[in-house]
């Protein structure tokens, strides 16, 4: 039997950065991945196969970095952790001794209960270069697709299965916008306004409730009793975690069926722990669950328990929730929580908004407007949320913008933080977006502050 001091279950971001995370804490420890799958695809990028980077190949995690980190790996699917003796049994019959497990499972697809959706053409998403390969020769021979689900992935899906394509896209919504989990309405519509500017028909306030054809699909039929024709349908509502292996092994699951966590990500097991989509996760604001799946979480929490395998050197402060995607040329992100989001928490909130280029003076070239809304606490003018639309630039903004909700900053410490400028690269220190956000928010505190005292 092959004994090793760490294996990891799962290959993609979180049992990646885990093991190499355990490489770098703990240098003399032998470190196994055993994954599924041959190629692993870097996930985010799925929907960058249709369009921008052509097939699933472009779209690849090196494995070069195992070897560079000195991490085994062995193809294969884990079936059952026998967590009694220590050893982990793979499809092959082999099975390998462990010290400490680490489980990065995943996710898979949800897919809805609509009559129809086993018909031929209808995709789901699935980490899968076969899988995908497939859908990509759908998609070119394709004249009308629908997707369904508004979501970020839906849209991005669409934005670039449009490119270089005469293609009819339809993206189907229930919710009264697209983009409505993760933004505010404002910014929901926007980002509507560009995606219909590219060509693609939303659909909103609408269910698909049956996916009719003979063998393959046809139509999608909506709630309202109208039809949206379609050769390919893809459906991307969201996934759920992968836990069968923890459950059948006696490890506990939350009422999601995730795997329950401590902050230092250690499992119902002592020396197993767990990380990424497979695991639950608590809001880094009220500590209650959420739902959220995201390979920026994934490498978080697999920074932590690669870290406290045999030493508690890292703890696990909750989800803040910071997404970027883009459509069109426009960056749309978010960060912490929405108006909405903290008010149902019980905030009172303050909130600030600047609008400037990217680069100044705005004729610069590939100079674009970036706006920025803040949403601050009332009182403490702490900082939980933003969230930003423009430049592709966002995309770093919004990474500082959680930095500062991490680190507790207040409108003040924002407004007059130390940042460097630079024309071709960054908006004018006097029209810094995120300082002048700020600088709104404590106008208007302070102008409550007057109203209440008066
Ligand atoms: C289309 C799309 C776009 C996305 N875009 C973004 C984005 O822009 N930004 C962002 O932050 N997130 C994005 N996400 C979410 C992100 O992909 C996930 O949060 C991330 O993949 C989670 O990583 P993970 O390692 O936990 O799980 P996964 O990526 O699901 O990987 C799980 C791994 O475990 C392996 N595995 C599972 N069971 C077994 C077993 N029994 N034995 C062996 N191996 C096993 C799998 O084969 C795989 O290697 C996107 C997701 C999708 C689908």
């Amino acid at each position: 039997m092959k004994e090793y001091d760490v294996v990891v279950i799962g290959g993609s971001a979180a049992g990646l950065t885990a093991a190499i995370t355990a490489r770098r804490f703990y240098p003399e420890k032998k470190v196994l991945i055993v994954r599924k799958e041959s190629k692993v695809l870097i996930p985010c990028g799925i929907p960058y196969i249709y369009g921008t980077v052509g097939t699933p190949d472009n779209n690849l995690i090196p494995d070069a970095v195992l070897e560079k980190n000195n991490i085994d790996l062995l193809v294969g699917e884990v079936t059952e952790i026998k967590k009694d003796d220590k050893t982990v049994k793979v499809s092959d019959g082999e099975s390998i001794k462990y010290e400490k497990l680490i489980i990065a499972t995943g996710s898979i697809p949800l897919v809805p209960p609509i009559k129809g959706s086993d018909k031929e053409n209808v995709f789901v998403i699935k980490k899968d270069v076969e899988y995908l390969s497939s859908l990509l020769d759908k998609v070119d021979q394709s004249k009308d697709m629908v997707i369904i689900g508004g979501g970020f992935i839906g849209m991005e899906f669409a934005d670039e299965c449009k490119k270089g394509r005469d293609i009819n896209i339809s993206v189907l919504e229930m919710l009264p916008h697209c983009l409505m989990l993760v933004f505010d309405p404002e910014f929901c519509k926007q980002g509507e306004e560009i995606i219909k500017q590219r060509g693609v028909n939303i659909i909103t306030s609408e269910k698909a409730e049956e996916i009719t054809g003979n063998k393959k699909v046809e139509t999608v039929k909506l709630s309202s009793g109208d039809t949206v024709k379609a050769d390919v349908v893809l459906i991307g509502i969201g996934t759920r975690p992968e836990a069968e292996i923890a459950k059948n092994a006696g490890i506990e699951l939350n009422e999601k069926g995730a795997i329950k966590v401590d902050r230092y990500m250690q499992t119902s097991e002592k020396d197993i722990f767990a990380c990424g989509d497979c695991c639950e996760k608590v809001s880094f604001f009220d500590k209650s669950p959420v739902n959220l799946m995201l390979a920026s979480i994934a490498v978080n929490e697999a920074r932590i328990a690669g870290a406290n395998l045999y030493k508690i050197n890292r703890s696990n402060e909750g989800v803040i929730g910071t997404y970027s995607t883009v459509i069109g040329d426009t960056a749309l992100a978010r960060a912490g929580l929405s108006v909405e989001a903290a008010k149902k928490i019980g905030y009172d909130v303050v909130v600030g908004q600047a609008e400037a280029p990217n680069c100044h003076p705005g004729c610069m070239p590939g100079s674009s407007n970036l706006k920025v809304s803040l949403v601050f606490e009332e009182g403490t003018g702490i900082l939980l949320g933003g969230e930003l639309i423009g430049a592709k630039s966002g995309g770093e903004l919004i990474n500082l913008i959680s930095g500062g909700i991490s680190k507790r900053m207040t409108a003040d410490d924002i407004a007059t933080f130390q940042m460097g400028t630079h024309p071709a690269l960054t908006a004018s220190p006097i029209a810094y977006q995120i300082s002048n956000a700020a600088e709104m928010a404590i106008k208007q505190m302070q102008v409550t502050n007057i109203n209440l005292s008066s």
